[in-house]
């Protein structure tokens, strides 16, 4: 048996998932949920869906009824991902929700709970938690195969022309991201919680304080509303120190490790791949793989054991991300050391 998905959302990232899980052996691409009709007539065909699993925004409650689908993955932008993990996990549906989890600590907890209540699952889209040169860079420090990683430099960027044509007009569901109220937030949010994620896997360990400073404002249409770049810097029990930059101003795709005997690298590291990198003995470099497949693939064999997915993508570690950007964004505003 296949795990039966339904995909909530059907935007640029929405359609990058459904042809990379094409031919998985573990999750089927069973239902859409879509505001478009005109999508629902071009995914029925394209991806034989029967009607009987296509929704909308409205209806969507009704898969409740619907034995043929076991997870919902909402795709949507980051304000909507709470409503539709909720409206999921009360239709008794697994789910998995896109990164970041959702706009603030609070939506996050009523979502874990919801989930909890009605015994369903919640996984995050981190994908790169089965991507093989992020496993290796986790374990090269979590294993301290070069002694304690000290210092570790991650950053990441999304170019001004994938997130928004000109003119710019935030009002565009277009430019969603742009828009505080259904994005929570600019490069940090998309991007950035990346750099935080490989932070903490390349140590596994957690911050204990933040410091941050926003960038300059380059592009005043733009980026009225969110942050166009912010630096930040966060501190680990060890003693090891973490840099983060992300922006949609400047090309920036690294994450860089100083460990006591050695350093490792990617460069680019954070994008879809494939990732080049280094260590301080030589090349670290693996085969591309299909990200989203391989996700998709993982959580549906867990579920079909009936087991418990692995703490590091389910919704306390969302939770935890959006806790250290809250503290970054709070620590950019104020200009003070933020304790975690
Ligand atoms: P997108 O703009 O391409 O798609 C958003 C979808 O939501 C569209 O189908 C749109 O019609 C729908 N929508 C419904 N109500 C909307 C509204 N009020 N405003 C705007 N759109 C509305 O965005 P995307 O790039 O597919 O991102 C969707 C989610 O996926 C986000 O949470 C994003 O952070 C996440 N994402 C994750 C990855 C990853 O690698 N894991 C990559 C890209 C995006």
């Amino acid at each position: 048996k296949k795990i039966n998905l339904a995909l909530c959302g059907l935007g640029i990232y929405a359609n990058i998932v459904a042809e990379s899980m094409q031919g998985s052996e573990y999750c089927n691409l069973a239902g859409i949920v879509t505001g478009t009709p005109s999508k629902a007539i071009k995914w029925k065909e394209k991806y034989n869906i029967p009607d009987k699993n296509i929704y909308n925004y409205e209806n969507f409650d009704e898969i409740i009824k619907n034995k043929d689908i076991d997870m919902v993955y909402v795709i949507l932008p980051n304000s909507m991902h709470k409503d539709f993990v909720i409206r999921s996990a009360k239709a008794g549906k697994h789910v998995i929700t896109e990164k970041p989890m959702a706009i603030d600590v609070k939506e996050c907890e009523e979502m874990i709970k919801a989930c909890n209540d009605n015994k369903v699952q919640l996984a995050l889209g981190y994908r790169l938690h089965y991507e093989p040169t992020h496993l290796e860079i986790k374990r090269l420090g979590q294993e301290k195969v070069f002694g304690q990683v000290r210092y570790i430099e991650s950053l990441g960027y999304k170019t001004y022309d994938t997130i928004a044509k000109k003119p710019v007009d935030i009002n565009s569901p277009a430019n969603w991201r742009l828009n505080k109220k259904l994005s929570g937030g600019g490069p940090l949010m998309d991007l950035g919680i990346y750099c935080i994620q490989v932070s903490r896997y390349i140590l596994g360990e957690e911050p204990i304080s933040v410091t941050a400073q926003f960038g300059t404002i380059n592009d005043k249409n733009r980026f009225s509303e969110t942050e166009e770049s912010i630096s930040w810097q966060m501190v680990f029990p060890s003693g090891a120190m973490a840099n983060g930059n992300t922006s949609c101003g400047y090309n920036i795709d690294r994450t860089y490790a100083s460990a006591d005997y050695g350093s490792f690298e990617l460069s680019p590291g954070l994008s879809y791949g494939p990732y080049e990198g280094k260590t301080s003995k030589g090349p670290l470099k693996f085969p591309p793989i299909k990200q989203q497949q391989k996700q998709l693939d993982e959580i549906s064999k867990v579920l079909l054991a009936n087991k418990k997915l692995p703490d590091h993508i389910t919704g306390e570690e969302g939770l935890k991300d959006i806790k250290i950007i809250n503290a970054i964004y709070k620590a950019a505003e104020t200009g003070k050391k933020i304790i975690l």
